[in-house]
């Protein structure tokens, strides 16, 4: 028997996710340069529009050279059409404000309940509408979970616990082993559902510690992740797929319909078809929050159908997503 002290370790030591993502472009003109495009920092909003830019370095090497309507590019760069008003387009469009019942808690959906696990992501999407919200005292895990767990506690109606944000794998993975433990007193919790990009935009995120946490959970487990383009995925993101999959987890993806990134029937066939290769099937397609900021990348229902349409033709079932829309106050995602 081999006894791994950790100098006689053969391989190097895994890089720690806390460095690339550390070390993500912040600089959109950093970023245009990398891509050979320096031309175009002329034409970035001032500011940032309000809402900075943060991309992984790994996330911005899957981008084209050269190309200003690459479809990854496009969804982190900050432009001119974010400052242009648009009617009906707020700042909190999906109703969140009203439906918070404690410490970081959301509860509108019978039996599930989702917990804003963390205000920070790894990169920053244009059309989303956390640009509004840092949700800086909006955090589940201040406080050890406690407000969260005592809701979680007292509800016997909720079985499923969903961890969104922000990104909730942006916490380290001994604040995850809190909310763990706390669960454990828990009984109806019976299974565990975590929204995130991390595993497409920063894969390193799903290290040893990471997986060894999610495998030894007592629960059923979903991870939802978030590609909206095929170009997201390369062999790092499989690789972190396949360790989800290992660990126990059921993988599904949900994306935004997004003008000028993925609203065309093949770039949607694309991604569900690469989608399927890394263990993971589609689930949503959403129709875009109508958050401040985010009317250019909007695609109208008429349309949206009809892309659907002709994925349905294109594609086995379990290959098309469900297209839904958010509604304040619906008691489910709305379909189409
Ligand atoms: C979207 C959402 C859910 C999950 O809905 P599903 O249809 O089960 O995927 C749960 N809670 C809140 C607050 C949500 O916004
Ligand atoms: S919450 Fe999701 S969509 Fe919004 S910025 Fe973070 S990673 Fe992007």
């Amino acid at each position: 028997m081999i006894t791994a002290s950790p100098s006689a370790r053969l391989s190097p030591p895994a890089v720690d996710w806390r460095e690339p993502w550390r070390d993500a472009i912040t600089d959109a003109r950093e970023l245009l340069e990398t891509l050979g495009l320096a031309h175009l920092a002329s034409a970035l909003p001032p500011g940032d529009a309000g809402f900075a830019l943060r991309v992984p370095r790994g996330f911005a090497a899957r981008m084209r050279r050269g190309d200003p309507r690459d479809p990854l590019l496009l969804q982190v760069l900050p432009q001119l059409a974010e400052l242009d008003e648009a009617p009906g387009f707020a700042a909190d469009a999906v109703g969140d404000l009203a439906a918070r019942e404690a410490q970081g808690v959301l509860h509108k959906y019978h039996g599930r309940a989702l917990l804003i696990a963390s205000g920070s992501c790894a990169v920053n999407c244009r059309y989303c509408f956390r640009r509004h919200f840092p949700y800086g005292e909006e955090m589940a895990a201040a406080g050890q979970w406690r407000q969260a767990l005592e809701h979680l506690r007292r509800d016997a109606t909720v079985s499923e616990l969903i961890l969104s944000g922000g990104d909730p794998l942006a916490l380290a993975t001994a604040k995850l082993e809190e909310l763990s433990r706390g669960l454990a007193g828990i009984p109806h919790v019976t299974r565990l559902r975590i929204h995130t990009r991390l595993p497409v935009v920063l894969p390193e995120r799903v290290d040893d510690a990471f997986a060894a946490w999610l495998a030894a959970l007592p629960l059923q487990k979903v991870v939802v992740l978030h590609a909206n383009h095929a170009n997201e995925l390369d062999a790092a993101v499989d690789a972190a797929c396949a360790r989800l999959k290992q660990a126990g987890a059921v993988l599904l993806n949900q994306s935004v319909l997004l003008r000028g990134i993925n609203d065309d029937p093949d770039a949607l066939a694309a991604l569900s078809e690469r989608l399927f290769a890394a263990g993971v099937l589609p689930y949503y397609l959403h129709q875009l929050d109508r958050v401040q900021g985010a009317a250019h990348f909007e695609v109208d229902d008429a349309r949206a159908l009809g892309l659907l349409a002709r994925l349905r033709a294109r594609l086995p079932g379990y290959l098309v997503p469900r297209l839904v829309r958010e509604v304040a106050g619906d008691p489910s995602k709305r379909p189409l």
